[in-house]
Protein backbone atom coordinates (compact mmCIF):
# COMPACT_ATOMS: atom_id res chain seq x y z
CA UNK A 1 0.00 0.00 0.00
CA UNK A 2 1.47 3.40 -0.91
CA UNK A 3 1.08 6.16 0.81
CA UNK A 4 -0.98 9.32 -0.16
CA UNK A 5 -0.22 11.64 2.71
CA UNK A 6 3.45 11.70 4.86
CA UNK A 7 3.10 10.37 8.23
CA UNK A 8 5.23 12.82 9.80
CA UNK A 9 3.45 16.15 8.97
CA UNK A 10 0.53 15.03 6.76
CA UNK A 11 1.46 17.40 3.62
CA UNK A 12 0.39 15.19 0.51
CA UNK A 13 3.23 13.25 -1.08
CA UNK A 14 4.94 14.45 -4.45
CA UNK A 15 6.51 11.13 -6.48
CA UNK A 16 9.79 12.21 -6.72
CA UNK A 17 13.29 10.10 -8.33
CA UNK A 18 15.30 9.08 -4.50
CA UNK A 19 18.73 6.86 -4.93
CA UNK A 20 17.40 5.43 -8.27
CA UNK A 21 14.00 4.74 -8.26
CA UNK A 22 10.50 6.82 -8.00
CA UNK A 23 9.40 7.34 -4.31
CA UNK A 24 6.51 8.83 -2.05
CA UNK A 25 8.12 12.47 -0.95
CA UNK A 26 6.75 14.73 1.31
CA UNK A 27 8.37 17.77 -1.40
CA UNK A 28 10.62 20.74 0.57
CA UNK A 29 9.80 22.42 -2.88
CA UNK A 30 6.09 22.42 -2.55
CA UNK A 31 6.16 23.07 1.66
CA UNK A 32 6.60 19.19 2.61
CA UNK A 33 9.04 18.01 5.49
CA UNK A 34 11.45 15.83 3.39
CA UNK A 35 10.12 12.86 4.25
CA UNK A 36 10.88 9.52 2.34
CA UNK A 37 8.63 6.53 1.94
CA UNK A 38 11.06 4.14 1.24
CA UNK A 39 8.55 1.32 2.09
CA UNK A 40 7.38 -0.77 4.80
CA UNK A 41 8.90 -3.61 6.58
CA UNK A 42 7.72 -5.79 8.85
CA UNK A 43 9.59 -8.36 10.95
CA UNK A 44 7.70 -11.55 12.44
CA UNK A 45 9.23 -14.42 14.90
CA UNK A 46 8.31 -17.90 15.19
CA UNK A 47 9.50 -20.58 17.81
CA UNK A 48 10.27 -24.40 17.21
CA UNK A 49 9.66 -26.58 19.95
CA UNK A 50 10.22 -29.46 20.24
CA UNK A 51 9.12 -32.42 22.74
CA UNK A 52 10.21 -35.92 23.40
CA UNK A 53 7.89 -38.07 25.20
CA UNK A 54 8.25 -41.29 27.49
CA UNK A 55 7.85 -43.78 24.29
CA UNK A 56 10.65 -41.66 22.44
CA UNK A 57 7.70 -40.09 19.74
CA UNK A 58 8.98 -36.65 18.67
CA UNK A 59 6.12 -33.78 18.67
CA UNK A 60 6.24 -30.23 17.77
CA UNK A 61 4.72 -27.28 19.32
CA UNK A 62 1.56 -25.54 17.68
CA UNK A 63 -1.09 -22.93 18.52
CA UNK A 64 -4.62 -22.53 16.47
CA UNK A 65 -5.13 -19.15 15.88
CA UNK A 66 -8.55 -18.09 17.47
CA UNK A 67 -8.82 -14.65 15.42
CA UNK A 68 -8.45 -12.93 11.96
CA UNK A 69 -6.11 -13.17 9.79
CA UNK A 70 -6.38 -17.43 8.94
CA UNK A 71 -8.95 -17.84 12.37
CA UNK A 72 -8.69 -21.49 12.75
CA UNK A 73 -5.61 -22.16 11.32
CA UNK A 74 -2.73 -23.83 12.81
CA UNK A 75 1.10 -22.63 12.78
CA UNK A 76 4.28 -22.49 15.19
CA UNK A 77 3.70 -19.80 18.10
CA UNK A 78 5.40 -16.34 17.44
CA UNK A 79 4.38 -12.96 16.88
CA UNK A 80 5.46 -9.70 15.54
CA UNK A 81 8.90 -8.09 16.66
CA UNK A 82 8.35 -4.70 18.60
CA UNK A 83 10.38 -1.98 17.66
CA UNK A 84 12.23 -1.69 20.95
CA UNK A 85 13.51 -5.46 20.94
CA UNK A 86 15.30 -8.20 19.78
CA UNK A 87 13.41 -11.08 17.84
CA UNK A 88 14.70 -13.28 19.92
CA UNK A 89 13.52 -11.61 22.75
CA UNK A 90 10.37 -11.34 20.87
CA UNK A 91 10.01 -14.80 20.45
CA UNK A 92 10.45 -16.18 23.47
CA UNK A 93 7.83 -12.99 24.89
CA UNK A 94 5.44 -14.70 22.37
CA UNK A 95 5.33 -17.96 22.85
CA UNK A 96 4.79 -17.63 26.38
CA UNK A 97 1.83 -15.62 25.66
CA UNK A 98 0.54 -17.56 22.97
CA UNK A 99 1.28 -21.56 24.92
CA UNK A 100 2.01 -20.74 28.63
CA UNK A 101 5.29 -22.36 28.09
CA UNK A 102 8.67 -20.36 29.56
CA UNK A 103 11.41 -21.30 26.80
CA UNK A 104 15.22 -20.52 25.82
CA UNK A 105 16.78 -19.49 22.88
CA UNK A 106 18.91 -22.50 21.52
CA UNK A 107 19.77 -20.55 17.32
CA UNK A 108 18.31 -19.37 14.67
CA UNK A 109 16.80 -22.10 12.63
CA UNK A 110 15.30 -20.41 9.68
CA UNK A 111 14.73 -17.49 7.65
CA UNK A 112 11.83 -16.20 5.22
CA UNK A 113 11.71 -13.33 3.67
CA UNK A 114 8.67 -11.88 1.00
CA UNK A 115 8.14 -8.96 -0.82
CA UNK A 116 4.44 -8.57 -0.84
CA UNK A 117 2.98 -5.56 -2.37
CA UNK A 118 3.66 -2.35 0.28
CA UNK A 119 5.39 -4.68 2.90
CA UNK A 120 8.81 -6.53 2.77
CA UNK A 121 8.20 -9.06 4.86
CA UNK A 122 11.17 -11.12 6.99
CA UNK A 123 10.18 -13.82 9.37
CA UNK A 124 12.78 -15.43 12.03
CA UNK A 125 12.57 -18.89 13.40
CA UNK A 126 14.28 -20.06 16.52
CA UNK A 127 14.84 -23.11 17.98
CA UNK A 128 13.48 -23.03 21.94
CA UNK A 129 14.13 -25.46 24.77
CA UNK A 130 11.72 -25.62 27.33
CA UNK A 131 12.56 -24.25 30.99
CA UNK A 132 9.35 -24.10 32.57
CA UNK A 133 5.94 -22.82 32.63
CA UNK A 134 2.27 -24.87 31.96
CA UNK A 135 0.76 -25.45 28.62
CA UNK A 136 -2.25 -23.85 28.10
CA UNK A 137 -5.85 -25.68 28.17
CA UNK A 138 -8.02 -22.66 27.69
CA UNK A 139 -8.97 -20.72 24.52
CA UNK A 140 -8.13 -17.06 24.87
CA UNK A 141 -9.71 -14.49 22.20
CA UNK A 142 -6.29 -14.98 20.48
CA UNK A 143 -5.59 -18.73 20.51
CA UNK A 144 -8.16 -21.50 20.55
CA UNK A 145 -5.85 -24.69 21.10
CA UNK A 146 -2.43 -25.27 21.74
CA UNK A 147 -0.32 -28.52 21.63
CA UNK A 148 2.30 -31.22 20.52
CA UNK A 149 1.66 -33.01 17.42
CA UNK A 150 3.31 -35.76 15.39
CA UNK A 151 4.66 -35.53 11.90
CA UNK A 152 2.15 -37.50 10.68
CA UNK A 153 -0.99 -35.79 13.05
CA UNK A 154 0.50 -32.58 10.64
CA UNK A 155 0.02 -34.17 7.83
CA UNK A 156 -3.33 -34.92 8.46
CA UNK A 157 -4.04 -31.01 9.40
CA UNK A 158 -5.88 -29.11 6.78
CA UNK A 159 -5.20 -25.36 7.60
CA UNK A 160 -1.12 -26.16 8.90
CA UNK A 161 0.78 -22.80 7.58
CA UNK A 162 2.89 -24.70 5.07
CA UNK A 163 5.66 -21.99 6.31
CA UNK A 164 4.96 -23.96 10.08
CA UNK A 165 4.82 -27.15 8.34
CA UNK A 166 8.49 -27.16 6.52
CA UNK A 167 9.91 -25.88 9.79
CA UNK A 168 8.32 -28.50 12.41
CA UNK A 169 9.10 -31.24 9.97
CA UNK A 170 12.90 -30.35 9.67
CA UNK A 171 12.98 -30.27 13.80
CA UNK A 172 11.25 -33.52 14.01
CA UNK A 173 13.12 -35.28 11.65
CA UNK A 174 16.63 -33.39 12.93
CA UNK A 175 17.28 -31.78 9.73
CA UNK A 176 17.71 -27.92 11.72
CA UNK A 177 21.37 -26.44 11.11
CA UNK A 178 21.70 -23.78 13.93
CA UNK A 179 23.06 -21.03 13.90
CA UNK A 180 24.54 -20.16 17.12
CA UNK A 181 24.46 -16.83 19.49
CA UNK A 182 27.24 -15.79 20.30
CA UNK A 183 27.63 -12.13 22.47
CA UNK A 184 29.66 -9.34 21.00
CA UNK A 185 30.68 -6.49 22.08
CA UNK A 186 29.39 -3.31 20.50
CA UNK A 187 32.02 -0.50 19.20
CA UNK A 188 31.98 3.14 21.39
CA UNK A 189 29.98 2.13 24.29
CA UNK A 190 27.33 0.58 22.58
CA UNK A 191 25.41 -2.45 24.29
CA UNK A 192 26.50 -6.06 23.02
CA UNK A 193 24.31 -8.01 20.78
CA UNK A 194 23.54 -11.17 19.40
CA UNK A 195 25.46 -12.24 16.88
CA UNK A 196 24.09 -15.60 14.81
CA UNK A 197 26.79 -17.77 12.99
ZN1 LIG B 1 6.06 15.69 5.73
Amino acid sequence: MRMNFCPKCGHKLDIGLVALRERPICNPANGGCGFIDFGRYTLGTGGLVVQTGPDGVRKALLIQRNEEPNRGGWTIPGGFVEFDETADAAVVREVEEETGLKTRNLGLAGYRNRADPGDNSSYIVFLLEITGGELKTEPDPEIAQVGFFTLEEMQGMGRLAPLSYELAAAALEDRIQLFQPHTVRGLNGRPPFTLYI
